[in-house]
C-alpha cells in the first residue's frame, strides 16, 4: 500500500467530479511546496501535543515553551488554538459519554465505498451518540467548509468502517479548523445519511479507479497535477469568457462583467502553464516557437560593507549612503511573533487604510463600497493637482 491512495480523500472533490483525473494525476510527479511542509510540521506539532494530552489529562507548558523554541510564533498560537478546540471536543464528548475513545492521527479504512481509499484523521472521537472527525487545515489561502465536504465523509465513512460495530451512536459531526482564519466550520449529519451518500458515490469511485469518463473542468481543477497539460481544462478556461457575446463591435457590459469574474482564475492558469513551460524547456523541451533568453538582470553590489565605507572613505555621509532601517511586514512580525502576542504588543500602532476599490462578484461577502466616498476622493485629488499645477481655470 502506497503512502497516498490513489483515490485520496483530499482530492476526492476532483475525481468524483472528474472520475480519469486520479488515473491521469498517477503518472505525474508529486511536487512538495513550502505550505505543504509547513502543514506537515503543525500536523507534527498538534499531534504530539494532543497524544500527550490523551495519555496524562493535560498539556504540559514545558514541553509547550521547549517546542517554542523551534516554531516560530504564528504556528504555535495556530496549533494551539486547534489543540484547545480538540480538547474542548473530548471533554464534551467525554461529558455525555465518559467511555468516549480518542484516537490522534488515526489510519481511516473508507475502501468498502472507494477501491484501496484510505487516510488519516487528525482526530476521531467515538462515543456510545456520535463520532466526531476533526480536521486540522493549516492553510490560510482558501477557506475550506466542512458542510457537503467530501473528504471529511470520506473520513467519516472510514471511521464508520473502524467503529460502526461496537458502537451505538446514530450520528456523525465533521470539523475543520484553520486556525490562521479564525474558522471553526461543522457538519453534522445521521449515519443513515453518511451511508446513503457512501452507496450513491460507490459506482463514481469504481469509474475513478477504472480511469474512466471524460475529463470535466471546473473549479476543481485548481490543485490538479494535470492543470499545464489538461485539453478540458484549456478548452474550459478559454471558452469561459467566450460563450454568447453579442455581435456589435463593442463589449456589452454584462461581457465586460464576465471577463472580469474569470480573470482572476485565468491569470493563474496562465501563470502555472508559463512556469511549467518554462521548467521544461530548462531541462531539454523545445516548444514550438519559443527559446528561452536571458531575462532582464539588475546590477548588484558584490560587498555591501565594503561600498559602503568606501563611499565614506570619500566623503559620503553614513544616512546618505544607507536606506533607512526598515521594520519587517506585519506578516512577517506576526509569524515571528504569533497573531495574538503581536496584537497584544503592538495594537495601538497598527491601522487598516480603506483599501482601493476593486471589482469582484456580487456574490462576494464584502459590502458594496459607498460610491460617493470615491467620488469625492477623487474630486480632492484632481483638485490638489489642478491647484499645484497652478491651473487657473478653477
Ligand atoms: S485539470 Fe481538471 S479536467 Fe483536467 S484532469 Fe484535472 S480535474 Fe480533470
Amino acid at each position: 500500500m502506497g503512502e497516498h491512495a490513489l483515490l485520496s480523500a483530499s482530492s476526492s472533490s476532483r475525481w468524483l467530479v472528474c472520475t480519469p483525473s486520479a488515473r491521469m494525476e498517477e503518472k505525474l510527479t508529486d511536487t512538495t511546496s513550502p505550505y505543504a511542509e509547513e502543514g506537515t510540521r503543525a500536523h507534527a506539532l498538534a499531534e504530539q501535543w494532543l497524544k500527550e494530552y490523551v495519555a496524562t489529562g493535560y498539556l504540559d507548558e514545558g514541553t509547550l515553551a521547549m517546542d517554542a523554541h523551534d516554531t516560530d510564533g504564528e504556528m504555535m498560537e495556530a496549533v494551539r488554538r486547534y489543540v484547545d478546540i480538540v480538547i474542548e471536543k473530548i471533554n464534551e464528548a467525554r461529558t455525555v459519554s465518559p467511555d468516549a475513545e480518542v484516537h490522534i492521527e488515526y489510519h481511516l479504512d473508507y475502501s468498502p465505498w472507494a477501491p484501496e481509499g484510505f487516510g488519516t484523521g487528525d482526530t476521531v472521537i467515538v462515543s456510545d451518540h456520535y463520532i466526531e472527525i476533526v480536521d486540522l487545515k493549516y492553510g490560510k489561502g482558501v477557506p475550506v467548509s466542512a458542510v457537503g465536504n467530501t473528504q471529511m465523509r470520506f473520513y467519516a465513512l472510514g471511521a464508520h468502517n473502524a467503529f460502526g460495530i461496537c458502537y451505538g451512536y446514530d450520528n456523525v459531526k465533521m470539523t475543520i479548523v484553520q486556525p490562521r482564519l479564525d474558522s471553526v466550520s461543522t457538519d453534522e449529519i445521521s449515519i443513515a445519511e453518511l451511508l446513503a451518500w457512501g452507496t450513491q458515490i460507490r459506482p463514481i469511485a469504481q469509474q475513478a479507479w477504472d480511469g474512466k469518463g471524460a475529463p470535466v473542468a471546473g473549479v476543481h481543477c485548481r490543485f490538479c497535477r494535470c492543470r499545464t497539460t489538461c485539453r478540458a481544462l484549456a478548452d474550459y478556461m478559454l471558452s469561459s469568457v467566450k460563450k454568447d457575446f453579442a455581435p456589435g463591435a463593442e463589449l456589452e457590459d454584462w461581457e465586460i462583467s464576465d471577463i472580469i469574474l474569470k480573470a482572476k482564475e485565468i491569470k493563474s492558469w496562465l501563470k502555472d502553464i508559463e512556469d511549467y513551460a518554462l521548467s521544461e524547456a530548462l531541462s531539454g523541451t523545445t516548444w514550438p516557437g519559443l527559446k528561452v533568453v536571458e531575462g532582464i538582470s539588475r546590477r548588484k553590489i558584490t560587498d555591501e560593507d565594503k561600498a559602503a565605507s568606501i563611499l565614506q572613505l570619500n566623503g559620503y555621509e553614513h544616512d546618505t549612503v544607507y536606506k533607512p532601517r526598515e521594520l519587517k511586514t506585519i506578516t512577517e512580525l506576526e509569524k515571528l511573533c504569533g497573531k495574538k502576542h503581536f496584537s497584544e504588543l503592538l495594537k495601538e500602532f497598527i491601522e487598516k487604510p480603506e483599501g482601493k476599490p476593486t471589482l469582484v462578484s456580487e456574490t462576494d461577502r464584502r459590502e458594496p463600497m459607498p460610491l460617493q466616498d470615491v467620488a469625492d476622493d477623487f474630486d480632492d485629488t484632481l483638485l490638489e493637482d489642478f491647484i499645484q499645477k497652478g491651473d487657473k481655470t478653477l
